[in-house]
């Protein structure tokens, strides 16, 4: 055969006049959370709609053109075209909030920075919670019509498409995204041309090109390397997400940060408040600073002025998953930095140190470059805070500046239009604003409870279609036969949902302890094989391919579906993504977590299986810790901390089966002469009602506002004014304490009376050593109160002490408190002394303290 080269055409086709804002709604990731617009493009085409992985874009660009030309005809499409553009229309009309509320100004824009954003499967720029919860950010965000842009990452690759042979040996796939295909375009600079920035890298600088998402009133900016004029190496930068060795990490995060901050200025935009969403971001800090110091300012009053008006978020419950890089690496990539700011090395390296280790910590720099820091659940605030302890030296983790906000999932994007269905007809259209307000969500016990039973077993049978099509390709594709099928897939069916279905799906990693539920086999046999009361388990996740023992652990998942006595009864889904995500999450009946303690920072998933009316099953760790609340689900308690893990394990299984076996089978099949279990029902309705209206991403979202957006905006316009004149005063200030701070002591100088009377008057009086500071700079505080955990200090009640006018030239100074204690009983009381200054933004961001 004569050799030929094969050129490729792709004929796009015309869309009609009548239908072209599809167009419009395909470029809008809108449609990520609007189901109603996604059913839209499916039924022009369900077989194409599947092919193209749900990807509006993509299949309009496919879709052939007699098929739109039918559907402009159509009065039934064009209907529901209407009515959708219509709900389009209404949305986007509203203006941005000004002055709601919220208390951020209509001008205080916050630019929220993250490495991965996860919409929907069709922009695949996400590997798991981190970006999905970023994704569910930015829609809220725009749901609430707040001055909001996100900043991110284009790549070329997203996270990978997993399949399982036969011995659950994990195959990861990459495929090329066709940025054609993508809800994106890039930004057009004011000349015309596209936009690029350029970032510096060691010997050469690399150019960067943004990119734009709509989601909703939102704009994401993509940033993007894989260009012409780059070298072949730094094309790759943006390739991969999570991709390449540490080289290729910070040279991501080099351009996230600092392009991204670049970006931004390009466009005019003046960010009012910064949040880095994980410590990926941080370098954000280093390029503010920088930009700031043209403006004249030092290093340090730059810093604090940066600072001021930052957010920082840790996902990470352990301190070995912060991000760190190698002393070497960081001052071969910021080099150019030194020599502009013209700081030492020591400085910048300072800012990335945490106490025992000698490398630069990208959670250090941002906890140190922000004002606002937060763990994502109660539990896990205590544990970052604890991490981050050696950050406010003297200060205990119980007070120090590390707070908490517990993450929340995006409702509409969540919840089954099946759902949104039955709430309309049964609470009334109004439930959609009232998203966050626990006292309207206890209506939902007028939904009758048939009703909710029937509508759970119907998201039941359409998960159900979709495990079957999934295992079935699976099967076929590792040369299973048919007759195998039928059995692996007895239990799994959507005609008859009616067997009980528990879902474990997640990341397959060790701390997520895919296995305990396997810990022992026989007590697990017994339960899953009464013939009148089966159970089947749904398990799906994907592990990172680095990470062997999380692929291990896939393998013996596999290992225990293929043994004869679990059968059918265990069934290991592949390629665990968004959109299966949102099937298992509200078709099971259970969702079951089981983390070690106190490992998982928050867990989303049980937020949307919850949502759904599914029952969770769940460790006292991350949301759970606060969402369960005796009687909206099963609570498996942690084993004390420190016990031998082999103990923990075991124990914690025991009661795992032990729920299983006691509570949740003999609920499940106590169907009373309705035919369905009513009391399973009740249970199902509390945890709906208890669930919903607060751990939804606009309660999340309302809190950052209140809580940091607008402090931290508030706080960087004061830090600004008159040519940072605040920023300018705080950072010689601190200078002044930090270098006076080991002196400053304390003495008492009232020998204090062991006993009085309710109603007597105390007076205290303390001396303290300054060591040059003035009285004002130093805030004296008693604490006193009747507790016994005495390491507790949010128990006591605290009062400040009074300086007396200071004797000239004396550095001793005269403290006084008078107090009328209104307790009685045995009292405990302390005296401590720290830093004080009104425009400080914690009152223990200097992490100084000292007690008597
Ligand atoms: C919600 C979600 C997650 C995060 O859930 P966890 O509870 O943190 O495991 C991960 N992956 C996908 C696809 C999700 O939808």
């Amino acid at each position: 055969m004569t050799p030929r080269t094969v050129f490729h055409l792709e004929v796009n086709p015309k869309i009609p006049r009548r239908l072209i804002r599809l167009e419009e709604l395909a470029n809008n990731l809108w449609y990520s959370w609007d189901r109603p617009t996604r059913t839209l493009f499916a039924r022009l085409h369900p077989g194409l709609w599947d092919a193209v992985g749900h990807n509006p874009k993509a299949f309009l660009k496919r879709v052939d053109e007699k098929l739109l030309a039918e559907a402009a005809e159509d009065p039934v499409f064009l209907a529901s075209y209407n009515h959708i553009l219509s709900a389009y229309d209404s949305y986007h009309s509203e203006p941005v909030r000004r002055n709601g509320p919220s208390g951020l100004g209509p001008d205080d824009l916050v630019a929220y920075f993250c490495a991965e954003f996860g919409f929907h499967e069709s922009f695949p720029i996400y590997s798991g919670g981190l970006g999905i919860l970023a994704g569910d950010h930015c829609k809220t965000a725009s749901d609430m019509r707040l001055p909001f842009v996100g900043v991110g990452m284009l790549y070329r690759q997203g996270y990978f498409h997993q399949t399982l042979d036969n011995d659950g040996n994990q195959h990861a796939l990459y495929t090329d995204s066709d940025f054609d295909d993508l809800p994106v375009a890039p930004v057009i600079d004011r000349d015309g041309r596209e936009l690029k920035v350029s970032v510096e890298l060691p010997g050469r600088s690399v150019a960067v090109k943004v990119w734009q998402a709509r989601v909703g009133h939102v704009t994401l900016y993509l940033l993007d390397t894989d260009l012409e004029e780059n070298r072949p190496d730094d094309r790759d930068i943006s390739h991969r997400l999570y991709g390449g060795d540490r080289t290729m990490r910070l040279e991501q995060e080099l351009v996230l940060g600092v392009g991204g901050v670049r970006a931004l200025a390009a466009m005019d935009l003046k960010p009012a408040v910064f949040h880095i969403n994980e410590g990926h971001a941080a370098f954000l800090v280093l390029e503010r600073v920088r930009m700031l110091m043209g403006q004249g300012l030092d290093f340090a009053t730059a810093l604090e002025a940066v600072a001021v008006s930052t957010v920082f978020t840790t996902h990470t419950p352990v301190p070995a998953g912060h991000d760190h890089f190698s002393d070497e690496m960081i001052l071969t990539y910021f080099d150019w930095y030194l020599k502009e700011v013209k700081i030492l090395p020591e400085e910048l390296l300072s800012l990335g140190r945490t106490p025992g280790s000698n490398d630069f910590n990208m959670t250090a720099l941002a906890v140190r470059g922000s004002r606002f820091h937060n763990g994502v659940s109660r539990i896990h605030g205590e544990v970052s805070a604890r991490i981050c302890q050696s950050l406010w030296p003297q200060i205990e983790p119980e007070e120090n500046p590390m707070d908490h906000i517990t993450n929340g999932v995006h409702v509409p994007t969540f919840l089954f239009q099946d759902w949104a269905d039955v709430f309309d007809k049964f609470l009334g259209n109004e439930w959609r604003s009232r998203l966050c307000d626990a006292s309207f969500w206890t209506r939902i016990d007028e939904i009758p409870d048939h009703l909710f039973w029937s509508t759970r077993q119907s998201l039941k049978s359409q998960m159900l279609y979709l495990v079957r099509h999934r295992i079935a390709i699976q099967h076929f594709r590792n040369h299973g036969s048919e007759a195998h099928l039928d059995r692996l897939l007895k239990y799994a069916d959507p005609i008859n949902p009616h067997v009980l279905t528990i879902g474990f799906a997640r990341r397959f990693v060790t701390y997520k302890r895919a296995l305990l539920l396997f810990h022992d086999l026989e007590w697990l046999k017994q339960i899953v094989s009464d013939p009148e009361r089966p159970v089947l388990f749904i398990f799906a996740g994907k592990a990172h391919p680095a990470d062997v023992p999380g692929q291990e652990l896939i393998r013996r998942v596999a290992e225990f579906a293929r043994m004869p006595e679990f059968e059918g009864k265990i069934l290991l889904v592949e390629n665990y993504d968004l959109r299966l995500a949102r099937r298992l999450v509200s078709g099971v009946d259970v969702w079951l977590n089981n983390p070690t303690y106190p490992q998982e920072a928050c867990g989303t998933s049980g937020m949307k299986a919850a949502i759904n009316g599914v029952i969770n099953l769940s460790v006292t760790d991350g949301w759970w810790g606060e969402g369960y609340d005796g009687k909206n689900g099963w609570a498996i308690k942690p084993a004390p901390e420190g016990m031998d893990p082999v103990r923990r394990d075991r124990e914690e299984a025991q009661t795992l089966y032990e729920i299983l076996q006691d509570q949740v089978i003999p609920l499940y099949y106590d169907r009373g002469k309705q035919g369905y279990p009513v009391e399973w029902v009740k249970l199902a309705k509390r945890s709906v009602a208890s669930i919903l209206p607060r751990f939804n991403s606009m309660r999340m979202v309302s809190e950052y506002v209140q809580r940091f957006y607008a402090p931290a905006a508030r706080q960087g316009a004061i830090y600004a004014q008159n040519r940072f004149e605040n920023a300018k005063h705080i950072a010689a200030w601190k200078s002044r304490v930090r270098t006076a701070w080991p002196g400053v002591r304390l003495q008492r100088l009232d020998t204090g009376p062991k006993r009085i009377q309710f109603g007597d008057r105390l007076t205290f009086k303390v001396a303290a050593h300054l060591n040059g500071l003035g009285p004002d700079d130093v805030a004296v505080e008693l604490l006193i109160g009747r507790t016994t955990q005495t390491d507790r200090l949010s128990k006591y009640e605290r009062f400040r002490f009074r300086p007396e006018p200071s004797v000239d030239g004396s550095d001793q100074h005269v403290y006084t408190l008078d107090l009328e204690p209104d307790l009685c009983g045995k009292l405990n009381y302390m005296i401590r002394a720290y830093p004080y200054h009104p425009l400080l933004t914690h009152p223990f961001e200097m992490g100084m303290m000292v007690w008597l």
